[in-house]
Formats: C-alpha cells, sequence, structure tokens
C-alpha cells in the first residue's frame, strides 16, 4: 500500500530540526539507571547562558556523578538542570537562588552587601565548567499521561538482590514510570556557610 500524504497540509523541516546525516547517525541507548539517593561529587560537563520566562538570566546545566565506583551503577549519571529553574532569582523560601547555591557548591560566593550583575554571574558561571561540587540528589518519575510526579527512591520497588528498581506502574494508569535523579541540594563549601 502506498504512504500517501496528498491529503496532508505539510511544511518542511527548518535546517535545525533535521536530522544532519554528514553526521554518523546515533541509536537510542538503554535507559541510565538512576544511582540511590544521596550525596556525589559531581562534575560540569556543559554550561549554557539561557533566559528565564521572566527576562532574567538563567543557564542550562549539565553535571554527571564523578565519584562512584565503576562498578556501582550510577557513576557518569547526567543530571540536567535547565533555565525554567536553574536561575538567579531568590528563592521564595530562602535569601538565596539555585545559582548562588550552586556557585557557593564550587566554594565561590559574591562579597556580602555586592550586588552582582549578569556579567559578574556570567563570569563566575564560566569559572565552574569542568569544576566538581558535592550535591545530593533524588529520584522522580514522571507520567505523562496523567501529569503527576512519583517523588522518592522509597517510592520504586526493591530488585531481589535489595538494590532499588528504577521503574514502576504508575498509581493512576498503570503505565511503567521511570525513576530519573534529580538536584535536590547544591552542598556549600563555602567557609562560614555551614550550619
Ligand atoms: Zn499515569
Amino acid at each position: 500500500m502506498p504512504f500517501d500524504i496528498s491529503g496532508i497540509q505539510l511544511r518542511d523541516l527548518t535546517p535545525e530540526e533535521r536530522v544532519d546525516f554528514s553526521k554518523s547517525y546515533e541509536v537510542a541507548g538503554e535507559y541510565q539507571a538512576p544511582p540511590e539517593e544521596g550525596q556525589y561529587l559531581f562534575q560540569t560537563t556543559a554550561l549554557k547562558a539561557a533566559k528565564h520566562k521572566e527576562g532574567i538570566l538563567a543557564a542550562d546545566l549539565t553535571a554527571v556523578v564523578a565519584d562512584v565506583a565503576s562498578n556501582t551503577q550510577g557513576k557518569g549519571y547526567k543530571v540536567y538542570e535547565n533555565g525554567g529553574i536553574f536561575n538567579i532569582k531568590r528563592s521564595k523560601f530562602r535569601n538565596a537562588s539555585n545559582v548562588d547555591d550552586y556557585l557557593r557548591s564550587h566554594g565561590i560566593a559574591f562579597d556580602p552587601g555586592s550586588t552582582p550583575t549578569n556579567a559578574e554571574y556570567a563570569q563566575a558561571l564560566g569559572l565552574t565548567e569542568g569544576r566538581f561540587f558535592p550535591a545530593t540528589i533524588v529520584w522522580e518519575g514522571y507520567c505523562k499521561d496523567c501529569d503527576s510526579t512519583i517523588k522518592g527512591m522509597d517510592q520504586f520497588p526493591k530488585n531481589a538482590d535489595g538494590t532499588r528498581s528504577y521503574r514502576r506502574p504508575c498509581a493512576t494508569c498503570k503505565k511503567e514510570v521511570f525513576a530519573r535523579g534529580k538536584f535536590k541540594r547544591y552542598i556549600s563549601t563555602v567557609p562560614g556557610d555551614q550550619k
């Protein structure tokens, strides 16, 4: 049977939308299980300037788990932050921002009383590329069909060997949900910050 597109109004892909067949094709990989919830040393592998929807400075961050033994699940696991939440705006709950939390996990702090500019934030963020920082992660699974989030590793079943499974059925629709590791807390290494 012919694959008939004559009755559908279609547009062509833009150059940005096209698969680039001049490069080698990348097949889909296995789902990568997140390491167990807890504290790890991360390494920043990509950091890109972005604009938050409110027009303020934000960034897209990719960091990998750097410090679990090579035979343990999770080394090299990637955790992402996007400019929707990773930005310089003060938190509703603390006199802090998640970008400042991230900078302080690298030991980078603005002077007391200073009012850093976007350029100063950009310069500070630029210093973190490739560097290591401590942070904790939590597990979250998201069901697109139900728009519901399953929070916490303890909400996922245990395997026979005692390790935690990264997949479980959605509580509502029973579709399989996969856990992802998400940053919970950047741990400050600025002297005087520790509680
Ligand atoms: Zn569901």
